[in-house]
């Protein structure tokens, strides 16, 4: 959205204050799920419905890529071991090992279930629609996010993510289903 698009959507968001200003990159959870909500309220509110969702999209692959290159050889899942095993073990490890990462480090709550079809990754602490109230599922970047590690994890294929239920619409939990099988 370049810098401007940046600066305006951080406005919109009431975040003013960061612009030129990023908060510091570590792990002493200082940075609001309130901030991070509105920033994503802030994009469907400026590129529309389908813009912002687009763009949420974007954030949340480019925060698994980098994610990936901070913890990633702490968790172990960059590791030639892990890279050896059949795809559908790599899915259900690696979406565990995210969820782990996610509990650990952060004040999000997420569970990892599976069944015959799909991985299910339920959100029950979301930072993501925190305090917003809307009449779709609005967690895209959590999708983006998911659509990223599965790209990475299965060496470049694609997967249906859909948010089937979230808090925002006033579900309990935001629950994303993935489905097992890529896309042709
Ligand atoms: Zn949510």
């Amino acid at each position: 959205m370049g810098r401007n698009g940046l600066n305006a959507v951080l406005n919109l968001a009431g975040l003013g204050h960061l612009i030129n200003n990023f908060p510091p990159n570590n792990l002493n959870n200082q940075f609001g799920f309130s901030a991070v909500s509105a920033i994503q309220q802030a994009l469907d509110s400026m590129y529309g419905p389908r813009g912002g969702r687009a763009l949420a999209h974007r954030a949340g692959r480019a925060t698994f890529k980098h994610g990936l290159k901070e913890f990633g050889p702490v968790l172990g899942i960059t590791d030639f071991a892990f890279r050896l095993f059949p795809v559908q073990t790599k899915l259900k490890i690696g979406f565990e090992v995210v969820a782990g990462t996610f509990n650990k480090f952060s004040d999000q709550r997420v569970r990892v279930e599976d069944d015959e079809t799909h991985i299910l990754w339920s959100i029950d602490r979301c930072p993501i629609c925190w305090s917003r109230k809307t009449t779709v599922p609005c967690c895209h970047l959590a999708v983006g996010l998911l659509q990223e590690a599965l790209y990475w994890v299965s060496g470049g294929k694609s997967f249906t993510v859909e948010e089937r239920d979230c808090i925002a619409c006033g579900a309990s939990s935001c629950l994303i289903a993935v489905d097992k099988r890529p896309l042709e």
